[in-house]
């Protein structure tokens, strides 16, 4: 019970100290970005609190990024277009996720628990692991992208060239099945995958690539 009424009083306490923050929208570039990586997720429902204040006590560590319902509060203030920031957007967008499949109640309920049980914070907490290894398993590695297929259009001294080749590859390199890291060929892993020819259509490459984050992700989770 401690874990839920934690939940709610830091999402009422979140909610207040922060009325004034910049509030915004996923904007329409991002939101095309995100949805091969959540397909059917209304993404122009969610909010973004930056520069949010963060009950970091209450996780016993510093937190980026909190998510209540539909709304993401983040400690930055450049989530959209920057690396770090969008690689957080990813994660926190896993947790939307998650209280839309069990709902609200039951997402603080699990929450709640698992924070109790693991002693606070952890990423090792079933439903933070699951937003950790869901990011982890985006077979895509900036430097080997950028060195590849964007040497001319990409310089390395740009503070953003990591998030310029992340959005290249969501919003190009993925349709065109470009190799995205140095073992990671979307071609060839349709081809390993051809025992399930029903779920995915031989040219579908975001539905496979986010076959191939949630297969990892499931292998990571037995071990
Ligand atoms: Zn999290």
């Amino acid at each position: 019970m401690a874990g839920i009424l934690g939940f709610y009083t830091s999402k009422g306490l979140v909610k207040i100290v922060n009325i004034r923050k910049v509030a915004r929208k996923i904007s329409p570039d991002t939101a095309a970005r995100l949805k091969v990586l959540f397909p059917g997720m209304p993404l122009d429902s969610v909010t973004i609190i930056y520069n949010a204040w963060l009950p970091a006590h209450i996780f016993n560590k510093a937190i980026e990024g909190m998510t209540f319902h539909n709304t993401i509060y983040v400690t930055r203030y450049h989530i959209q277009h920057n690396y770090a920031g969008f690689i957080l957007l990813i994660h926190e967008l896993v947790h939307i996720k998650q209280i839309r499949e069990s709902g609200e109640i039951a997402f603080a309920c699990n929450y709640g628990m698992q924070l109790l049980s693991y002693g606070g914070y952890s990423s090792k907490m079933p439903l933070e692991n699951e937003a950790y290894a869901f990011v982890a398993h985006i077979p895509f590695d900036p430097l080997y992208y950028r060195i590849r297929h964007l040497q001319h259009q990409v310089s390395s001294a740009d503070p953003d060239w990591e998030m310029t080749a992340m959005a290249h590859f969501l919003d190009q390199g993925i349709y065109l099945g470009l190799q995205s890291s140095n073992d990671f060929n979307i071609k060839s892993y349709i081809d390993k995958i051809r025992d399930f020819p029903d779920t995915i259509h031989p040219v579908d490459y975001p539905a496979a690539l986010l076959h191939c984050i949630k297969h990892a992700s499931n292998e990571r989770k037995k071990d």
